[in-house]
């Protein structure tokens, strides 16, 4: 449906809905994690993980569990195979993503922002030991020093990270084609980025399952329906 030959630098943006058909729920709109269980949209925020760690840790480790369990759906094999294609013609192709699920790079994406973590790292909330991989569920404490280990994902109260948000920048700077996927258009980082890729000039395109309300103009080309069923015809070589 894309030309995609046209385009030298492509940026997309995924969030939640591009994981609804590998079983993971959304985290806002109806049924979603944050809003249909009170308790898990109370205990994601960097107050409770300061105040009930033992709580807040046990959500999680719930939540890496139905992670592992997840396989990548037809949306993630897409955006994969159109990176693999834009690579083999020497195009750039950067994906940022609001999910924290690693189910982009488990169906083979490289160049992978991560804005809200992996839910798969750890880190430690008292040294500064990196981001690293986890294979535990129960958040143990940190070789180098025993403090506790935490997930590397962003909680409410907190800001992204800097090394993202500078990466998200540098993708947008000069990108001519801009595709925004299971994510609201509206809300902010979608909102945010969407208005640089049209200043840089570039082709922006919306992929969600309902329409945004109100309508954002800075996407001039909107797509309505499952992103598993979009995104394969819409990036097909
Ligand atoms: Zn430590």
């Amino acid at each position: 449906m894309l030309p995609l030959t046209r385009f030298r630098k492509i940026v997309v943006l995924t969030g939640a809905g591009v994981s609804v058909a590998s079983g993971l729920r959304t985290y806002r709109g109806a049924g979603g994690l944050w809003t249909s269980g009170e308790e898990s949209a109370v205990l994601a925020t960097v107050e409770a993980l300061a105040a009930r760690p033992g709580e807040v840790l046990a959500l999680f480790a719930a939540m890496r569990e139905a992670v592992r369990a997840a396989r990548p759906n037809a949306a993630h094999e897409a955006l994969a195979a159109a990176e693999r294609s834009a690579s083999g013609r020497g195009a750039s192709f950067t994906l940022l993503t609001q999910n924290v699920d690693d189910l982009h790079r488990r169906a083979g994406s490289r160049d992978v922002v991560e804005l809200h973590g992996n839910l798969l790292h750890s880190r430690c909330t008292r040294c500064d030991r990196a981001p690293f991989a986890d294979a535990s569920t129960s958040f143990e404490s940190c070789d180098a020093c025993g403090g506790q280990l935490r997930p590397d994902v962003v909680l409410f109260g907190e800001h992204l990270s800097v090394d993202a948000e500078r990466a998200a920048k540098h993708a947008l700077r000069g990108c001519d084609l801009f595709v925004a996927a299971g994510t609201s258009g509206s809300v902010s980082p979608a909102s945010n980025f969407v208005r640089s890729a049209a200043y840089e000039g570039a082709h922006t395109v919306l992929v969600n399952l309902e329409p945004i309300d109100p309508p954002n103009p800075a996407f001039r080309e909107v797509h309505l329906g499952p992103a598993e069923a979009l995104l394969p015809a819409l990036f097909e070589a």
